[in-house]
């Protein structure tokens, strides 16, 4: 049985946050709400409450957990940090930030999929911070979906994935972000970026002189080639429909989807803008043209919502590079399998 408790996100019930931290202090395992995406948590000191969460998800064991602490100067009790971290932590702590650290022997291999390093985030969610500082430890958390799923962008998402398989699913309704974190691996004075987020390469570029974007953010892996972050290699965010990206000019592309619509058994995720022009027939908005923050905010949902269309294809526009555009790529080309269609 799955408890499910409301809480208020920006103001966290007291008795709530503290039954959560109970179930997180045997061993238990609680979905709770963060800015970016749900988490699953579990104790990230205890090996095997964090076997629990690979259980639920059906994730492989070899694929990391990232551990939430609640201020950042608590990264010294899992990780080896640098100045870097610091400054990076200055910038954009708590928030939708992960920095890989080497890590120290407080956290299990189980947690880190046997690597000898951890993935830290603060994250700046009420609720999360709240839960992490009554559980007195850190807290490992992948997104609290099932394994192969979209990532869960509201408390509706986890309660279809993960009713009666964890103790407590905390509903702080949606998330600000909807994408999961941005996750640099950093050095003395260098980062690698290996998963695009809301803390956009621009950002980053801010404060460490040197960032990297790993290959794998915007290309297929080469075969057989083992990448930086083990998530790499997953095919996420499957639609059960093969996702074809449409590449062109936003006419073109609205063109084509039209013509689409009267031969093929499609389901479309367009813009807002070009609402009007279509049927509204498996038809998804994804947000304004504009406005990537917002299409970001609703990619999960479309994903999800695509899903049950009974469509044979899912056509949508390839998204921009630039900004928080390239954590909506890497997460669109990546559901697409690397499909682009030149129009
Ligand atoms: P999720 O928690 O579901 O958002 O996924 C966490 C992501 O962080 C996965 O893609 C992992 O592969 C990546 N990750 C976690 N820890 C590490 C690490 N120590 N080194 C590289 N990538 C990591
Ligand atoms: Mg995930």
């Amino acid at each position: 049985m799955t408890e499910i408790i409301r809480m208020d996100a920006l103001s966290p019930d007291r008795e709530g946050i503290l039954r959560a931290s109970e179930i997180i202090k045997r061993g238990g395992l609680v979905a709770f709400p963060t800015e970016t995406v749900y988490g699953l948590g579990a104790d990230a000191t205890d090996a095997e409450a964090a076997k629990k969460i690979y259980a639920a998800k059906g994730r492989p064991s070899d694929n990391p957990l990232i551990i939430h602490i609640a201020d950042p100067e608590d990264a010294e009790k899992y990780a080896y940090t640098n100045e870097l971290y610091y400054k990076l932590a200055k910038a954009f702590m708590p928030g939708p930030l992960t920095v890989i650290l080497p890590k120290r022997d407080s956290i299990p291999a189980s947690v880190t999929g046997g690597l000898d390093s951890v993935a830290v985030r603060c994250p700046s969610h009420a609720v999360a911070r709240e839960l992490i500082r009554a559980s007195g430890r850190a807290i490992a958390a992948p997104s609290a979906n099932l394994s192969g799923s979209p990532s869960p962008s509201c408390a509706e998402h986890v309660i279809s994935d993960m009713t009666d398989r964890i103790d407590m699913i905390i509903d702080g309704g949606k998330c600000d972000i909807g994408l999961e974190s941005t996750i640099v691996k950093i050095s003395e004075d260098s980062a690698i970026l290996l998963r695009p987020g809301a803390v956009t390469y621009d950002a980053l570029l801010c404060v460490c002189p040197k960032v990297e974007i790993s290959h794998a953010v915007t290309d297929a892996l080469a075969e057989g080639e083992r990448p930086l972050s083990p998530g790499m290699k997953y095919r996420h965010y499957a639609p059960s429909a093969p996702l074809i990206l449409l590449d062109g000019k936003d006419g073109d592309v609205l063109a084509f989807m039209k013509k689409a619509q009267q031969s093929e058994n499609c389901a479309l995720i367009c813009y807002d803008e070009d609402a009007v022009s279509l049927d509204n027939k498996k038809l998804i908005i994804l947000g304004s043209k504009d406005d990537l923050s917002a299409q970001a905010n609703s990619l999960f949902s479309a994903l999800r919502q695509s899903d049950k269309l009974d469509a044979d294809v899912i056509y949508a526009h390839l998204p921009p590079k630039e900004g928080i555009g390239l954590a909506l790529y890497n997460r669109m080309i990546r559901a697409a399998a690397h499909t682009v269609k030149k129009i």
